[in-house]
C-alpha cells in the first residue's frame, strides 16, 4: 500500500502550518515574532499556545507532556506529566497551562553539573525553546527546552548553543551591513549531520556484556574477512537492513526530520543516514532524536543499533560529518562562492573568517570532538588525524593565493565534466574535489567538519564553530570599519591578504593520513592533541575563556564546571570498560579456557590409556591454554588492583586520573585482549564464550 509521504511528513510535529491553523491570528503573530527575532514571550501568548498545543497533542494520541532537554550527559532527558487534572466529583479534564509549557522544574540533582550545583540545591529549571518545534512521540507531547540551575548557569548543551548562534548572528549581521547588505536582519548557522552506525542482531548483542555496558567490543578476534574487499561500501542493502531503513525513514519523517540519504558504509554491518540540513538548533535536536529513533526502530526489527565510535577493533569506526554554513534571512548562503568568487567580497570575508576561526581555535575544535570513544578513531588512518587543518580545494586555493600575492585571479571557465559517454548528461564539476582525509573541508558551499564521533551531540562542535567565527568576524569588523564604501573591495582584499599570511598554516590540501603530514604540522606549529586527556585541559586556557566570556556563550564558572564534567566523564567511561572486561574474563573467558583444558586432558589421557598414543598436538594445545590462562589470570589481578587505584585517584585529582586511565588502564586492557583474542581463535565452536565478530558482522 503506497503511503502518502507528504501527508505523513511532520504529522507528529506542532509545526508552522498547525500553529497557523490552530492559533488566534494575533497570538500566532506574536509567537512568530518570538521565534524569528528571539524576542521575549508574554504569558498570555504562552497560555494560548499551550491550549492549542494540548488539543493538537491529544488529537494525536498524547496523554502526557514532557520538557525534553539535553543535560551534560550528552543524551536527552525527559520527565513525563499527564494532562490529567481532577476537577472534583471524580471527574478530570485534560489540562495544560502556559506556565507548564514555558517552565519546568525537574529535580536535577543527579545530572552532571561539575560542582555548579551541590545536591542540596537540587532545583533546576527547564525553559521552553520555541525555536525548535514540539512533537508527539510514544503518546507524549515533547517540548524542547533549555536546562539551567537555580542561579541561572547553563546545565545543558542547548543553552550555550543558542547563545553561540546569537553571537554569530550579531557579528555576521554587523559585518554584512558594513559590506553594504543592509537588507539582512538575521544570520543563522545551518547544519546537516551525516550519521554513521552499525546494526547487529539483537539476540547476539544481548549475549555481549561489553556491547551492553560500554557500546563497544572489548574482546574479539578478527574474522577471516574484514573490510578489505571494500564490497560493503554503497553495496546493495540486505532485505532486513532495507526494511529497517524504510521504517526508520518513516518514523523520522513523521517527526519532521528530513531523512534523505542512506547507504552502506565501508565496514560490514555499517550504514549511514543523512538528513537535509536545517537551522543549527533544530538540526541538533533532530540529530539527538534520530539517534534515539534509530535504536528504537532497530529493536523492533530484532536488531541493535550501535552508535559507539569504535564498536569493533580492526574494523572502521563510526563518525558524524557536521556540514555547516551560514545563511541570511534573505536566503543567501554566505559560503556560496557564486560564479566569480574572487569578486564576491562577502564570500571572501566569511570564508576567511572561518579559516581564521579554525586556526585560532583549533584546540577548541579538537576538544569539541574529544571522547574516550573517538580516541580510537582520530589519527588511526580511518578518520581524520587529531590535527585540525582545512582543505580548500584547487580553485579557492588559487583565489586565496592570488590575493596573497597581489595577482589577478583569472576566473577560468568552470570545468565541464567529461565522462566520455555522450548519453550521460553534462554537468559542471564542483569547485572542489573531495578530500576524505581532511578534518575540515570546504565542499562547494559549506564546510564539512569530519572529526566528530558518531555518538557525540553535535551541539558542542557547533558551539565552538559559531563562537570562533563570531570572534573572527568581530576582529575583521574592526579592521574594515573605517574603510570607505567605495574602497571596500580593496579593503577586503587587503584584509584577506593579511589574514591569509597569518593563517595559511592551517590550510592543508594533501593526504592527512601520512606521517609526513604529522611532521609537517609540527613544523607549522599546529596542535596535535592525540588523546582526550591531552586535549581537554586546553578548554580552560586563557584565550578560550576569553573567547567564550566575551561573546556571552559561557561564563568562566560554566567553562570550569564543564571541563570538570568532561574529564570526569572520560574517567568513568574507561572505569566501566575496565570493570566490564574483568567481568567477562572471570565469567566467560577463563571458564571457557578451563573447559577446553579439561576436554584436552581427557582426550590426551583417553588416547594414552586406550591405545598408548601420545597426543603431541593435544599437549601443545594444552600447554598453550594453560599458559594463556595463567597470563590472563595474572594480568586480570593487576588490572583489578589498578582500577581500584584509579578510582581513588579520581577522587583526589581527576586530571591526573584521566592520564592514568589512558596510559595504564587502557594499556593493560589491550595487553589482556591480545591473549584473550588468541585464545578465542583457538577455542572449539561449542566453547566460544560470546558471539564472535563473524557472528556480529556478517549475519545481521
Ligand atoms: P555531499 O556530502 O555528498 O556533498 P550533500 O551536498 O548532499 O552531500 O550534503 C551532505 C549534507 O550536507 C546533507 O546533510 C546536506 O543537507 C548538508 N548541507 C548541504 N548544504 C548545506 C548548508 N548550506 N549548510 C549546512 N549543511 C548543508
Ligand atoms: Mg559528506
Amino acid at each position: 500500500m503506497a503511503k502518502n509521504i507528504p501527508e505523513l511528513y511532520g504529522s507528529l510535529v506542532f509545526n508552522d502550518k498547525i500553529m497557523r491553523d490552530k492559533l488566534p491570528k494575533d497570538i500566532y503573530k506574536a509567537l512568530k515574532k518570538t521565534i524569528e527575532n528571539n524576542t521575549h514571550l508574554e504569558l498570555d501568548v504562552a497560555n494560548s499556545v499551550a491550549v492549542a498545543m494540548k488539543e493538537w497533542a491529544v488529537e494525536n494520541g498524547a496523554t502526557h507532556y514532557t520538557h525534553w532537554f539535553q543535560p551534560m550527559t550528552g543524551y536527552t532527558a525527559e520527565k513525563h506529566d499527564s494532562f490529567v487534572t481532577p476537577v472534583g466529583d471524580g471527574q478530570i479534564i485534560m489540562d495544560f497551562s502556559g506556565k507548564e509549557l514555558v517552565k519546568g522544574e525537574p529535580d536535577a540533582s543527579s545530572f552532571p553539573s561539575g560542582g555548579l550545583r551541590a545536591t542540596f540545591e537540587a532545583r533546576g529549571y527547564t525553559a521552553w525553546d520555541p525555536t525548535s518545534p514540539a512533537f508527539v512521540k510514544d503518546g507524549t507531547l515533547y517540548i524542547p527546552t533549555a536546562f539551567c540551575s537555580y542561579s541561572g548557569e547553563a546545565l545543558d548543551k542547548k543553552t550555550p548553543l543558542l547563545r553561540s548562534m546569537e553571537a554569530l548572528n550579531k557579528e555576521a549581521t554587523k559585518m554584512l551591513h558594513l559590506l553594504g547588505r543592509t537588507d539582512v536582519t538575521n544570520v543563522s548557522t545551518t547544519v546537516g549531520p551525516e550519521q554513521e552506525y552499525f546494526l547487529v542482531d539483537k539476540e547476539l548483542y544481548k549475549q555481549r556484556k561489553d556491547l551492553i555496558f560500554t557500546g563497544r567490543t572489548l574482546l574479539g578476534a578478527m574474522p577471516p574477512k574484514g573490510q578489505e574487499m571494500e564490497d560493503h561500501y554503497f553495496g546493495a542493502l540486505k532485505p532486513r537492513v532495507s526494511a529497517f531503513m524504510h521504517d526508520l525513514d518513516e518514523e523520522l519523517w513523521k517527526l519532521g526530520i528530513p531523512a534523505k540519504t542512506k547507504h552502506n558504509e565501508v565496514a560490514p554491518g555499517q550504514h549511514e543516514l543523512a538528513p537535509v540540513f536545517d537551522t543549527t538548533n533544530v538540526a541538533v535536536d533532530h540529530n539527538q532524536l534520530t539517534m534515539e529513533v534509530m535504536k528504537k526502530v532497530a529493536d523492533k526489527h530484532g536488531l541493535a543499533c550501535l552508535l559507539h565510535e569504535k564498536p569493533f577493533d580492526g574494523i572502521n569506526g563510526s563518525g558524524k560529518h557536521n556540514n555547516w554554513s551560514m545563511s541570511t534571512n534573505t536566503g543567501l548562503n554566505l559560503l556560496e562562492p557564486g560564479k566569480t568568487p574572487a569578486d564576491n567580497i562577502s564570500f571572501l570575508v566569511f570564508l576567511m573568517a572561518v579559516i581564521k576561526a579554525v586556526d585560532d581555535y583549533a584546540d577548541l575544535m579538537r576538544i569539541s570532538v574529544a571522547s574516550a570513544g573517538n580516541d580510537h578513531r582520530l589519527g588511526a588512518n580511518e578518520a581524520p588525524p587529531a590535527i585540525v587543518s582545512i582543505f580548500l580545494g584547487e580553485e579557492l586555493n588559487a583565489i586565496i593565493e592570488a590575493i596573497e600575492k597581489d595577482e589577478l585571479f583569472n576566473q577560468q571557465d568552470r570545468v565541464r565534466m567529461e565522462t566520455g559517454a555522450t548519453v550521460l548528461p553534462h554537468f559542471f564539476k564542483d569547485t572542489t574535489d573531495r578530500n576524505r582525509t581532511s578534518p575540515f573541508a570546504f565542499t562547494g558551499n559549506k564546510f564539512e567538519f569530519r572529526m566528530l564521533g558518531s555518538e557525540v551531540s553535535v551541539a558542542g562542535p557547533n558551539i565552538v564553530l559559531n563562537t570562533a567565527v563570531a570572534e573572527a568576524l568581530s576582529q575583521f569588523y574592526e579592521e574594515l570599519k573605517d574603510a570607505n564604501t567605495d574602497d571596500m573591495k580593496d579593503a577586503v582584499h587587503q584584509l584577506v591578504k593579511r589574514a591569509i599570511a597569518k593563517h595559511k598554516k592551517v590550510i592543508f590540501n594533501g593526504n592527512g593520513y601520512t606521517d609526513e603530514w604529522v611532521e609537517e604540522a609540527e613544523r607549522r606549529g599546529l596542535y596535535n592533541l592525540k588523546s582526550t586527556p591531552e586535549a581537554l585541559p586546553h578548554f580552560v586556557d586563557d584565550k578560550n575563556i576569553e573567547l567564550f566570556t566575551k561573546h556571552g556563550v559561557f561564563t568562566e564558572t560554566e567553562i570550569r564546571s564543564r571541563y570538570e564534567i568532561f574529564v570526569e566523564n572520560y574517567c568513568k567511561i574507561i572505569h566501566i570498560e575496565a570493570k566490564t572486561l574483568q567481568s567477562m574474563l572471570n565469567h566467560d573467558v577463563l571458564p571457557a579456557i578451563y573447559s577446553y583444558e579439561d576436554e584436552l586432558s581427557n582426550t590426551i589421557q583417553f588416547k594414552r590409556d586406550a591405545a598408548g598414543i601420545e597426543s603431541k598436538a593435544g599437549k601443545t594445545e594444552l600447554a598453550f591454554m594453560s599458559e594463556a590462562y595463567d597470563k590472563i589470570y595474572e594480568l586480570l589481578g593487576k588490572l583489578k588492583d589498578d582500577t581500584t587505584s584509579a578510582e581513588a585517584l579520581t577522587e583526589e585529582d581527576v586530571y591526573k586520573a584521566s592520564f592514568y586511565y589512558h596510559d595504564v588502564i587502557l594499556a593493560e586492557m589491550d595487553e589482556i585482549r591480545k591473549i584473550a583474542d588468541e585464545v578465542e581463535d583457538k577455542l572449539p565452536a561449542h566453547l566460544l564464550p560470546y558471539p564472535t565478530y563473524e557472528d556480529l558482522l556478517f549475519y545481521a
